[in-house]
């Protein structure tokens, strides 16, 4: 007999207590071998000051059993409180967060036939690592941040998922035709990582016209690759276009640690009144058994759920006059799945898991080997009030540059000086970019803060410095628009 896996409960706000029983109940009939431990997070906990929504005790239970299921919790308005969300993922590493997106067609409406993709969206870096300066009166600045290591796991994670799950294509979404280091690297990377599974097809999308493609025609799509921000995009397109925002789940996967949960919010709107869907968290739940070893009952309950879809048993969310028989409470609908325990869907095809094998992307070597790294410049961005370039470039040219000399002024990342003809708006962040006099040569540090010196003995404001560097010869940093 399978010992009782430990697992973490968090039953979360509004209708989460309600989806939360009803799901329970299911796992309890399909025999799910589960040691549940509940935590108290959300409304309450963010009542008595914390400011979290996690109290410390509920950390104690995570570290213990690796995996959470959590139900929507209400994240209160105003200053001061941390989403939970974030938190779990970035206190947990949880890296990769999966959303499957299913059409129920003809069953539930709005839902697009042979819809059945999967997004699997890097959740730790990007445009969410949350820096962030302001720094001048004009500018503001948001640091995108795209590792290798992260990029790499995020696409074999991808990748083996396709193969786990018999599907047969992973599509890369990037717009590497604009940011070429960041979204560029993350490309490459894909075409390296696509090559170690050649029964599985690839193909890469730019992400516009990729979102675009989700929106009219989802179901050319399979799995799916991108990084933070438009992962949370083309998740909430797809799962819109999917027509089952009520019904689908997610998980949140780290090499440690798990969760798994609904998409949706916790609806306070209907709290209490017995009639929520418990079909996300339910969905989100039965991914959370494939994860723990618990295959067989993952599609015990998968199939018992897809026919009572198929039955017409629907929640009052996705009941229809065509295809619905009964608009059943959340509690009779996990009743009319218990119901059907052990019995195959007709029209939609049953589903068969397999046991996942233990993740061993942590320990797969990198594709890129580290290369040699030399310093070649520095981009100084300086505060500058004025308007007239040429004014500004006289006033640089007075700076000693030591063995480095002022190549070009930017100005929001295009080249204004030097022989620009047109004037183009200009803000009062300007950017300078120091490379050797002598081609080929390499500067030091002290190149750097001695013309620092100089930039400051001369009364300039300069608010951020970039160095530029080489690997093994290849420029580290873009040219800039014009040059
Ligand atoms: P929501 O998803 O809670 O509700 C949107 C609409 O969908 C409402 O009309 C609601 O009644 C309906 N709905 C949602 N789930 C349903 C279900 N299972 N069955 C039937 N109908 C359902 O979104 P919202 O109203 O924007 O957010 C409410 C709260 O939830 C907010 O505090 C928000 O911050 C929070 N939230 C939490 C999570 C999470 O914990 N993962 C995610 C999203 C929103």
């Amino acid at each position: 007999m399978t010992e009782a896996t430990p697992i973490t409960v968090a039953y979360g706000d509004g209708i989460g207590p309600e989806i939360m029983e009803a799901t329970l109940r299911i796992l309890a009939e399909a025999e799910a071998k589960l040691a549940i431990e509940v935590i108290e997070v959300g409304e309450k906990v963010y009542g008595r000051g914390v400011t979290t929504g996690i109290p410390a005790e509920a950390w104690e239970s995570l570290r213990r059993t690796k995996v959470l299921l959590k139900s929507p919790i209400t994240t209160p308005q105003g200053g001061g409180y941390k989403s939970l969300n974030v938190t779990m993922r970035k206190t947990l590493g949880l890296f990769a967060n999966i959303r499957p997106c299913v059409s129920y067609y003809p069953f539930v409406k709005g839902s697009p036939p042979s819809l059945n993709m999967v997004i699997v969206r890097e959740n730790e870096e990007d445009l969410y690592t949350g820096i962030e300066h302001r720094q001048t009166h004009d500018i503001y600045q948001c640091l995108k941040l795209i590792s290798r290591p992260g990029s790499e796991r995020i696409i074999r994670y991808a990748f083996d998922y396709a193969v786990r799950n018999g599907r047969s294509k992973v599509t890369c979404m990037s717009k590497d035709n604009i940011m070429k280091m960041t979204d560029g690297v993350f490309h490459k990377i894909f075409d390296k990582v696509a090559l170690e599974y050649p029964q599985i097809k690839n193909e890469h999308y730019i992400i516009d016209i990729g979102t675009a493609r989700i929106a009219s025609k989802p179901q050319v799509f399979d799995v799916i690759v991108t990084t933070n921000l438009y992962g949370d995009i083309i998740s909430d397109v797809a799962a819109e276009v999917s027509g089952s925002v009520g019904l689908a789940g997610s998980s949140n996967i780290g090499l440690n640690f798990a969760m798994f949960e609904a998409i949706h919010g916790s609806a306070p709107d209907i709290s209490g009144k017995n009639i929520a869907n418990p079909s996300g968290l339910l969905n989100g739940a039965i991914m959370m058994l494939v994860h723990i070893g618990q295959p067989e009952a993952a599609s015990l309950i998968h199939n018992a759920w897809l026919k009572t879809i198929e039955d017409g048993q629907h929640t009052a969310d996705i009941f229809n006059a065509e295809t619905s028989k009964a608009k059943l409470g959340t509690k009779e609908f996990a009743s009319a799945v218990i119901e059907r325990l052990g019995q195959k869907p007709k029209t939609f095809t049953p589903v068969e898991y397999k046991p996942a094998p233990k993740e061993d992307i942590a320990s797969k070597p990198p594709i890129f080997a580290k290369e040699k790294k030399e310093l070649i410049g520095v981009d100084v961005f300086y505060h500058w009030q004025g308007k007239n370039v040429k004014e500004f470039a006289e006033k640089l040219g007075l700076i000693d540059c030591g063995p480095m000399e002022l190549k070009f002024i930017g100005n929001r990342g295009l080249k204004v000086w030097p022989n620009v003809d047109v004037e183009p708006f200009y803000a009062d962040r300007w950017r300078g970019r120091y490379l050797p006099k002598k081609e080929g040569a390499s500067i030091t540090h002290h190149d750097i803060v001695t013309l620092l010196n100089n930039v400051q003995a001369l009364g300039l404001d300069f608010i951020k410095i970039e160095n530029l560097y080489t690997f093994d010869g290849v420029p580290g940093f873009t040219m800039s628009q014009g040059e």
